[in-house]
């Protein structure tokens, strides 16, 4: 059975923050008639771009629930995510379609506090309120658990990687790196490691230093709210993919959900899907990349793609819910601390209103992966309790595990790009060429920068 999500009675295209009028117009938007297929974040990026400037656009998407890897997935009658996913502040073509896209009436859905890293009980780093990169000075400076020579050296490697404006002659590993610009034990366990490990999802000794360094650049280098965190109080399907979809049906698109495009066929004069959707002139592959191959494979003209996602290799992330008695709170919002298994914990109670609900967060591959689920629920909790006594014991816990849950962010990767040999047919996601790793940013941005060629109409 196919779903169709479709705007509600009440919606008109007054009811949101862009007038479409106000765009210049594109000469024969009828010509379009474009196919997206996955509906995660950059499928929906695409859609909402396309929708802006009138382009009708057909969402396939295999699942019920917009999204892709960062859907609403309900437990225990609780709305949750699949994963504890954050923002930054140099989000921002994310932020941008989510203002696009969002009615005027309706919260945007994201917290916003400025940079603060902890590691409990042993580190802690908090932007003040000054003009960047001082902020980040200031921060370094200030920061509870690191001594005076190593915060004095991890503000001289930032100071070092900006005279070189972020760039490696020759890429490395993040590991390698940090050693060669000699970077004291307490720094790279507390800073850099966490921040590598949370960003690229991929262990220090394998990530790719020069990926990591436009990370600093684009969070570090800029404004000072490039560096703001942005913690979500609403799912991560609300907050934007089921937004873009309303926003695509007004603009006289369609979002097919539960229809799984099997193949894409040439045509004579574009595209047919295999479903019962007619012809399309422009096809836009949002799939995350190991399930590109079946689609790509058949084409010839595509096999050096096929050959570059074929050498991908994958990172896991394991989210762990736990729902403690109402009034249970941790000390921060969002935090880590020190543990062999939990990294990253949240608060959703202070978040988003789930009270005694705490999210807890394993990136990057470890020993967590050789755990039966329960048991690694076991020992998260064991962890907790140590840290936070108060707590008392949980009602109950899942653990959600997404074994793909990003590419390994490896040194030298290539990746290939939005553009392919066959005309009108493009590569949309987070895996796709850019300086960044697998975020929601990459992933909205390579969307749009899809949306864009079909713009040109090339
Ligand atoms: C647990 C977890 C935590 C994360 N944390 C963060 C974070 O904190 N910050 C951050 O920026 N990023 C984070 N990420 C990464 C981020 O979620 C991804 O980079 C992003 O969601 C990828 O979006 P995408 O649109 O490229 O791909 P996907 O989300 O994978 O979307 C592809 C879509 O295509 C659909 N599809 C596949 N094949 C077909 C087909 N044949 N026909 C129709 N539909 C199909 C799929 O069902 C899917 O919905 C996290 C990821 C995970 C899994």
């Amino acid at each position: 059975m196919k779903d169709e999500v479709s705007s509600k009675a009440s919606d008109s295209p007054s009811s949101f923050r862009l007038s479409p009028s106000s765009l210049p117009s594109i000469p024969h938007p009828s010509a379009f008639r474009v196919a997206i297929v996955g509906g995660g974040y950059a499928g929906m990026a695409a859609a909402a771009e396309l929708a802006r400037r009138e382009i009708p656009v057909t969402v396939f998407e295999t699942a019920r629930t917009l999204g892709g890897r960062a859907r609403r997935v309900e437990i225990n009658g609780v709305p949750l995510d699949n994963g504890l996913h954050i923002l930054i502040g140099a989000y921002r073509e994310t932020l941008r379609l989510i203002e696009l896209t969002r009615r005027p009436q309706e919260a945007q859905g994201l917290v916003r506090l400025p940079l603060e890293l902890i590691v409990h009980p042993h580190f802690h780093l908090r932007a003040p309120r000054l003009p960047a990169p001082l902020h980040l000075v200031a921060a370094l400076i200030c920061a509870r658990g690191l001594d005076l020579a190593g915060r004095i050296k991890a503000a001289a490697f930032i100071a070092s990687m900006r005279r070189q404006a972020f760039r490696l002659g020759t890429d490395s590993s993040v590991e390698h790196l940090l050693a060669r610009y000699r970077q004291p034990p307490a720094v790279t366990r507390y800073l850099w490691n966490p921040l590598c490990v949370s960003a690229l999802n991929t262990q220090p000794h394998e990530a790719s230093a020069q990926i990591f360094l436009y990370v600093l650049r684009d969070s570090f280098n800029g404004v000072r709210g490039d560096s703001d965190l942005l913690l979500p109080a609403m799912n991560f399907s609300a907050l934007f993919p089921e937004r873009a979809a309303a926003f695509a049906t007004l603009h006289g698109g369609s979002v097919r959900l539960g229809v799984t495009v099997e193949a894409v066929r040439r045509t004579a004069g574009g595209f047919e899907l295999a479903t019962q959707d007619g012809r399309f002139s422009h096809v836009i592959l949002a799939v995350s990349p190991h399930r590109l191959s079946t689609l790509i494979s058949p084409h010839p003209e595509l096999a050096e793609v096929n050959e570059l996602v074929q050498a991908f290799s994958y990172q896991p992330i394991h989210s762990v819910f736990l729902q403690y008695p109402p009034g249970s709170r941790l000390p921060f919002r969002m935090g880590g601390i020190e543990a062999t298994y939990s990294q990253w914990l949240f608060d959703r109670g202070r978040l988003c209103g789930q009270d005694g609900l705490i999210g807890v967060v394993i990136s990057a591959s470890g020993a967590h992966q050789d755990l039966e689920q329960d048991e690694l629920a076991r020992r998260v909790r064991a962890e907790l309790s140590a840290h936070f006594p108060d707590l008392g014991e949980p009602r109950w816990h899942r653990v959600i595990a997404e074994k793909r849950a990003t590419f390994s962010c490896s040194v030298g990767l290539r990746r290939p790009t939005n553009r392919t040999p066959i005309s009108r047919l493009y590569l949309a996601g987070d895996y796709t060429a850019s300086d960044y790793p697998a975020t929601l940013e990459a992933a909205v941005r390579s969307g749009v920068a899809c949306a864009r060629l079909v713009l040109e109409n090339n």
